[in-house]
């Protein structure tokens, strides 16, 4: 089976401090990193950052933050990282299970899409898949919320003072405004799927049918 691009190899993992510092654009202390670049930034969130290099081993249960940002942000396969998208516009996701729902019905995943073309060999393959999977297109998505560590300030009476983290792996929506966007770094982006409509299995049913 092929390692989706999704995956984290251990080689990618950096183990890079954290602290809080003053911040003019939001006038207030937020956490960041030593040396901070425009990508660790998105939806006035701190990222977690990753090697890109699939240096070391791969693995299965771990993903590459920022290689899924971009996934979720362009619509590119989690396997393969082509696009999505289908001729009529909308694109290809393939779910485990049910995505979940937002308080006001929507439905919402922290799944990448898989393209057209790897998802008849996702199906053959995933253990996971074999035992539940929805096929399914969109027409769109926007981002809704993160999966996040929080973090404090630690002691110390003059910034920067270290970060300490204080709650592992909550969700917190991307609200514009949120307090506790300053005091998280995002792991997995959420998203809102718009139109979500279930696909017939016709990709797989062609290979099936072939002699
Ligand atoms: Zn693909």
């Amino acid at each position: 089976m092929r390692i989706p691009d999704q995956n984290l190899w251990t080689g990618e993992l950096l183990d890079l401090p954290l602290f809080f510092d003053w911040d003019p654009i939001v006038e207030d202390i937020r956490l960041s990193y030593s040396d901070p670049t425009d990508d660790d930034w998105d939806h006035g969130l701190l990222w977690v950052r990753h090697g890109l290099d699939r240096a070391g081993k791969f693995r299965w249960k771990a993903i590459n933050t920022p290689r899924t940002r971009v996934m979720m942000r362009e619509h590119l396969c989690m396997v393969c990282s082509r696009s999505c998208q289908r001729p009529d516009g909308r694109y290809w996701w393939l779910f485990v299970n049910d995505p979940d729902i937002a308080p006001d019905g929507t439905s919402i995943t922290n799944l990448p899409p898989t393209c057209g073309a790897c998802i008849p060999e996702s199906l053959a393959t995933c253990p996971r898949l074999a035992e539940r999977s929805r096929v399914a297109s969109v027409a769109g998505t926007s981002p809704y919320a993160a999966t996040v560590d929080l973090y404090e300030p630690g002691p110390g009476d003059s910034l920067p003072v270290p970060a300490v983290k204080v709650c592992h792996e909550v969700n917190v929506l991307l609200d514009k405004g949120s307090e506790w966007l300053r005091y998280a770094l995002g792991k997995q982006p959420w998203l809102m799927l718009h139109d979500l409509r279930d696909e017939p299995l016709v990709l797989a049913e062609q290979q099936e049918a072939q002699p």
